[in-house]
């Protein structure tokens, strides 16, 4: 299996829920550019400046690259070191942060190594999701939305209350869509794409569903 498996998708599309059910199934080490960030931003040693910087994501915008390539470059290297895969999930958001990771990877010399998996959603499915989901204030676990979570009020690993997510207000979402949605995605799929590293799955499926193709996709591309 590639040793770098990169999930592709708007908001809400369900990378972190796919990137939880590879990690837990292969032993990867799952790299979310947003739990970093959010890591961060309740972090008393964290810099002032890099505080300063994580203002953009509360308002919806995307963060420095500066910072993205810093948090991120340093948690692909410590799993590699251990000799674990990596799946990034949400971790490449433009195509000049595409090209920075490709020479990253170029550097490494695990270019041949990596999957871009493109979790295909259209924005008002995104939007529906987001505003339905549900994080828990204790351990930050995000809880997608289905039926059964529906009903939930407490997180089933830490007992912690499950609120709704800070950037996760109506307002917020659309911002985001509008940052991060299908139109911002194309020309870094397009990227990929061209370099013949993209494959494609329905992300409007059930979670199995998505999963199994996800599957068969990693099978198909060893
Ligand atoms: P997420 O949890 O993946 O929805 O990310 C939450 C927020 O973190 C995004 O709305 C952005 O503000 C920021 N963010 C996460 N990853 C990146 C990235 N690769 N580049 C820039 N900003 C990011």
């Amino acid at each position: 299996m590639k040793k770098i498996l990169i999930l592709m998708g708007i908001p809400g599309s369900g990378k972190g829920t796919q990137a939880r059910l590879l990690a837990q199934r292969y032993g990867y080490g799952h790299i979310s550019t947003g739990d970093l960030l959010r890591r961060l931003d309740t972090d008393p040693a964290a810099s002032a400046e890099d505080k300063a910087m994580l203002l953009d994501m509360k308002q919806g915008n995307l963060v420095a690259d500066t910072l993205i390539y810093r948090l991120a470059f340093r948690e692909i290297l410590s799993y590699l070191k251990q000799g674990k895969g990596v799946i990034l999930d949400g971790a490449i958001r433009s195509v000049d942060q595409a090209k920075a990771y490709n020479t990253f990877f170029e550097e490494q010399g695990i270019v041949s190594d990596v999957l871009v998996i493109d979790i295909a959603l259209s924005n008002d499915i995104g939007y529906k999701r987001m505003t339905k989901r549900k994080v828990c204030a204790g351990c930050g676990d995000i809880l997608p939305y289905t039926p059964e979570n529906d009903e939930k009020e407490v997180c089933d690993k830490c007992g912690g209350s499950l609120v709704v997510r800070s950037d996760d207000t109506p307002e917020i979402i659309e911002k985001r869509l509008r940052e991060q949605g299908n139109e911002k995605l194309a020309p870094i799929l397009a990227y990929y794409d061209t370099l013949g590293m993209l494959v494609h799955v329905d992300g409007s499926q059930h979670i199995t569903a998505v999963d199994e193709d996800v599957e068969k996709i990693l099978h198909m591309n060893k």
